[in-house]
């Protein structure tokens, strides 16, 4: 899948905060993603996120 800095993505498993939408932060070896919801942000590497990646919504432009 296609992504990138500032991509918003749906992820498999929600956050407990209720929301799905996480902000792609930072990318290397390690992925870094903030809740678009609760604005917590998590690290995870770039398998265990392609992975649990469900689906690219859209650029940051389209967020809300
Ligand atoms: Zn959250």
């Amino acid at each position: 899948m296609n992504y990138k800095l500032g991509s918003i993505v749906i992820m498999k498993k929600p956050h407990p905060c209720g929301t799905n939408l996480w902000e792609i932060t930072r990318m290397g070896v390690d992925i870094k993603l903030k809740c678009i919801n609760c604005g917590r942000t998590i690290m995870i590497d770039k398998l265990e996120f392609d992975r649990k990646l469900k689906k690219v919504v859209e650029d940051e432009k389209e967020k809300l």
